[in-house]
């Protein structure tokens, strides 16, 4: 599979720009606004921007967005630096938007002294009312004319703490009549006392997104500062800012942000789930976050191939959960043991057993280069086996068990069916059954053929754990797309517990990095819930996309 790939457009760009010698070095950055956890979309920005670097050279900076003094906590910085480097990257520097502010006021100075800024005492209405439409051009207030000692006044005011919150903005003065609604006079400071994570109560003026951002790119020397779509119309803006204030020129590209079925991906969405205790927490296995996903069992290797897959793209596009759920399947397909565990138990007896304390040896992964090694798996005479593996009345082409059927048990024996027993309630409790010695895996001389295989577990070494199955989030595609509220297509089935699961003594040792084939059920994980008691087992995906058909 060494086929070369082809580039994405903005690998052909920075090839360009590196060939022509534009810029000496690329350097990118990832900038994600501390206000929750990240989440896939993120993941998707951080294997590009740091993908780049990594194949072009150069360097790519962390830069938390913290603009926002509301929104912004602590606890999202330092979840969003595990999750990246959980994912396999490092940044160059760690820097914050906020470590600006003195510079992005003199900044903003430097635009009134140019005549290009000016303060504004409408109220938010009046601008939004004076902002014109798109087809109408939209019309100059009497401040737009302040002269430039007024303006530096006013705004020097503004930061002293003279005014209350929404008293006056800053306003950048560019054109009431530019067919690009975000060039007619953008705000670029407002007023806010309120304590930031960071700076704490040094500052009650803070710079609005459009202010901040190219200017912080253009700080740190960014070439390509890559973001979503959204962005298109805001790249004038951003040129202009660079042009007037004549720093460092960074430029924008943008790129489709990733959208995946099942499920919503904007940070206030998902902090609306974990408030309103939909979810355990932004790491609930559901989540489509980074720390979800990790909890779910996904491994970073799965996440960087998908993002690789889904490619970088010009238009919107809505990707496949099972794409993703593709990827950590061909992953664990090679680095899972397989391991036998009984999801809704009954009895297997072998009547005509008598070794008990036998001991078996278990091949972990036949699909592994090393095969992952062995181990041992305790057999006995009374095993408990799957439900679901006995039909009392088989359908056709059944082949597993069922009065007079024969199946193998994986690892161990053949068996027969030779009868059942049933409780008040008329559920088969017990399947009684008589084993062949000559037919032991891996020196069968018995000659028998047979074509099921179960799995099992022996009654008298199992361990007991709790299972936890995942569906889908949503029962609905796109639920940010449906009449009402995105909460009312929440799966109610979207998480089974399963508290009474036998597992073969080898899981008892089970760690948190580990992650499990259980033989014909899935790929499994064990949860932080766990106790030495309780082991509690997460599955990350099931063996087959079961939505299909
Ligand atoms: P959210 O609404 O989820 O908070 P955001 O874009 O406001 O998304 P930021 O923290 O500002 O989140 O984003 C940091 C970086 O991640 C930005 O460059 C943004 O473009 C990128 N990003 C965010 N969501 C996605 C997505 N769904 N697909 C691709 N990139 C994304
Ligand atoms: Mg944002």
């Amino acid at each position: 599979m060494s086929e070369e790939k082809s580039l994405n457009f903005i690998e052909e760009l920075i090839e360009n720009d590196l060939k022509s010698g534009k810029y000496e070095m690329l350097v990118t950055r990832f900038p994600p606004e501390p206000n929750g956890y990240l989440h896939i979309g993120h993941a998707k920005a951080i294997c590009l921007n740091f993908g780049l670097t990594q194949k072009y050279g150069g360097y790519t900076n962390l830069r938390f967005d913290d603009t926002n003094p509301v929104t912004e906590k602590t606890e999202y910085v330092n979840s969003q630096q595990e999750d990246i480097q959980w994912l396999g990257f490092q940044w160059k520097n760690e820097l914050f938007a906020s470590d600006y502010f003195g510079q992005l006021h003199a900044y903003a100075v430097k635009l009134i002294e140019k005549n290009l800024a000016y303060v504004d005492d409408s109220t938010a209405e009046e601008i939004a009312a004076q902002k014109g439409t798109p087809t109408e051009p939209g019309v100059p207030n009497q401040y737009r004319e302040r002269s430039i000692a007024e303006n530096l006044d006013l705004f020097a005011k503004m930061k002293n703490g003279a005014f209350p919150d929404g008293a006056c903005t800053l306003r950048a003065k560019i054109d009431m009549a530019s067919p690009n609604m975000l060039m007619r006079d953008p705000i670029i400071y407002r007023i806010k006392h309120a304590h930031h994570h960071r700076t704490g109560d040094t500052w009650c003026i803070y710079p609005m997104y459009d202010f901040a951002h190219g200017q912080s790119d253009s700080i740190e020397q960014i070439t390509h500062s890559i973001c979503t779509l959204e962005y298109v119309a805001h790249r004038e803006l951003y040129d202009w800012f660079i042009e007037k204030l004549e720093i460092f020129p960074s430029k924008q590209y943008e790129f489709a942000r990733l959208n995946l079925t099942y499920t919503v991906m904007s940070k206030r969405k998902l902090l609306q789930l974990v408030n309103e205790k939909l979810v355990s927490g932004w790491d609930d296995p559901r989540m489509p976050t980074i720390s979800g996903l990790r909890r779910r069992g996904y491994t970073p290797e799965s996440i960087r191939e998908f993002c690789e897959r889904i490619g970088i793209a010009k238009r919107e596009n809505l990707i496949e959960l099972s794409l993703l759920e593709f990827c950590i399947r061909e992953d664990l397909n090679k680095k899972a043991s397989r391991v036998m565990a009984v999801l809704d138990p009954i009895k297997l007896v072998i009547t005509n057993y008598e070794g008990d304390g036998e001991v078996l040896i278990g091949e972990n992964n036949p699909e592994a280069e090393d095969k992952g090694g062995t181990r041992e798996i305790p057999f006995g005479r009374e095993l408990w086996i799957e439900r679901e593996d006995f039909m009392e009345e088989p359908a056709k082409k059944w082949f597993r068990l069922a009065p007079g059927a024969m199946v193998r048990l994986k690892f161990a024996y053949i068996v027969k069916c030779d009868n059942f027993i049933k409780d008040e309630h008329g559920n088969v409790t017990e399947v009684h059954c008589s084993y062949f010695p000559e037919s032991k895996s891996g020196s069968d001389t018995s000659g028998i053929n047979v074509k099921g295989t179960i799995h099992w577990v022996s009654t008298a070494h199992a361990k007991t754990a709790e299972v936890r199955l995942y569906d889908r989030l949503f029962t609905v595609e796109s639920p940010d797309a449906e009449e009402g509220d995105f909460k009312d297509y929440l799966n109610p089935g979207s998480m089974q517990v399963l508290d009474k699961v036998y597992i073969e003594p080898y899981l008892a040792t089970a760690s948190l990095e580990n992650r499990y084939q259980f033989i014909r059920k899935g790929y499994f994980c064990v949860d932080k819930d766990s106790t030495a008691d309780k082991p509690i087992f997460n599955r990350v995906v099931s063996l087959k996309d079961s939505w299909k058909g």
